[in-house]
């Protein structure tokens, strides 16, 4: 690990903390430990809905399984239009909508009218749109400009037979639901629903509903995680709020460890009196990583015991979100087996105002992602960028990334931003 050890203890004020991991670095040791959960189950499609597929579907037969019509209109053999220009004449024989083929045979020089969906019989090879057609008693009038196979939808153009549906450590989403039933598939099996256990540790934190003493907060970090893994589609499993207290905090992580896959808190991750997620992590478990260089976010713990992890998170309401966002995320998406690499988007824009930055830390500011009336996608700070500030993360649409080498930034420079996702 790149790391230097100093003898002065480092204070999370410090621009530059020797004893913190690069993120990168964080990230890619955190990624490598943790174990894809090994549980499946076989659900039925809608229940698989946001669930890791643990299996591969392949398509039994060509989606669409026959050539269909993609326009109303009239279908024919292309053969049988005038030159170019000229008017063509066709005998018109039939009908094939949607659900309805038509199987009787078609004389040379005749043609069916054809609905969108409706298949198209083996021996005609082109749709011709309704409005570019006259129908007098049986006959089709068309002026000939088209071209061999147009409109036609062919078999197996969506998804050949054989080929596949959903593959094996893919997230379900709204687009896969709709493929497996495409393909006809009715059940699917997946990788179990990973359960996070979550608390919030410290003695000023108030629930909701009471009245707030002098110093008091409420907790509101204990609602932004629950936000969080419920947008990231696991088990939630709330276990309230733990008092700054080293006792207590072990048992909480214990039963957490017992009931989930991780454990996830907020505060109490730092060097204060009062702060003792690390203590209580190296007591338990195992202590495996401790402070990021990064900010928001520096004094981040992770940890295991057993089979669960722990995320100490630290307890500004912002860092909880980035924290989460840049390490809980990316974890549990490889605890539920979802398939890498994730390449998180990224962009250069002008940013329309300065920003201030200290050197040495990698920074993950608020912005507000625009397009300006030039049509040129544009950035601007949501202001206060303290981490306390948990209105900032509802006005942003974006990071701005600050590299640590990058000192402040001057109105009308190029940043880099990161436009927030929600598809996990
Ligand atoms: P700590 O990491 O314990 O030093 O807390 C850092 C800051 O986050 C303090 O201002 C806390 O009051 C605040 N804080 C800690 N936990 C929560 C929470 N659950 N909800 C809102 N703010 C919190
Ligand atoms: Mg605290």
């Amino acid at each position: 690990m790149n790391k230097i050890k100093f003898d002065t203890a480092a204070s999370c004020m410090d621009p530059c903390d020797f004893e913190s991991t690069p993120y990168e670095q964080a990230l890619s040791e955190i990624l490598s430990q943790i174990k894809t959960i090994d549980g499946v189950e076989r659900l039925r499609i809608r229940d698989a809905m946001y669930r890791v597929s643990a299996e591969d579907i392949k398509a039994q037969q060509d989606i669409p399984a026959s050539r269909n019509s993609a326009m109303d209109g009239y279908a024919c053999r292309h053969g049988n239009l005038a030159e170019k220009d000229q008017i063509s004449r066709l005998n018109l024989v039939g009908t094939s909508a949607a659900g309805h083929p038509f199987f009787s045979e078609i004389p040379d020089g005749a043609c069916i009218r054809i609905f969108t969906g409706g298949v198209v019989p083996d021996e005609l090879d082109t749709v011709i749109m309704q409005e570019d057609c006259q129908v007098e008693n049986n006959w089709v009038y068309t002026k000939n400009s088209h071209r061999m196979g147009q409109h036609i939808r062919n078999a197996g153009e969506d998804i050949a037979v054989g080929e596949l549906a959903l593959a094996k450590n893919q997230l379900i989403g709204t687009a896969e639901l709709g493929l497996l039933a495409s393909v006809g598939c009715s059940e699917v099996v997946v990788r179990q629903k990973p359960k996070v256990a979550f608390f919030s540790t410290g003695d000023e934190l108030r629930a909701v509903g009471e009245t707030l003493k002098p110093g008091d907060v409420y907790d509101s970090n204990r609602y932004t995680l629950f936000a969080l893994l419920k947008a990231a589609h696991v088990q939630p499993i709330d276990l309230g709020v733990v008092r700054d207290d080293l006792d207590q905090t072990i048992a909480a992580l214990t039963v957490g460890a017992q009931q989930a896959d991780v454990v996830v808190t907020s505060a109490g991750a730092s060097v204060g009196d009062a702060d003792c997620i690390k203590q209580a992590i190296e007591s338990v478990g195992e202590l495996k990583l401790w402070k990021v260089a990064m900010k928001p976010g520096r004094p981040l713990a992770f940890g295991r015991f057993n089979d669960t992890w722990f995320f100490g998170l630290p307890g500004n309401p912002v860092s909880v979100m980035v924290t989460f966002d840049k390490f809980v995320r990316p974890a549990l998406r490889k605890i539920r087996g979802e398939r890498t690499p994730i390449s998180t988007l990224r962009m250069n824009v002008r940013c329309l105002n300065p920003i201030f930055k200290r050197r040495g830390r990698l920074e993950f500011q608020r912005g507000i992602l625009s397009v300006n009336d030039d049509g040129q996608a544009v950035v601007e700070s949501t202001g206060n960028q303290s981490s306390g500030v948990l209105s900032s993360m509802s006005r942003a649409n974006c990071y701005i990334v600050l590299p640590a080498e990058t000192g402040n930034v001057q109105e009308g420079s190029m940043v880099t931003v990161e436009p927030f996702t929600t598809n996990i």
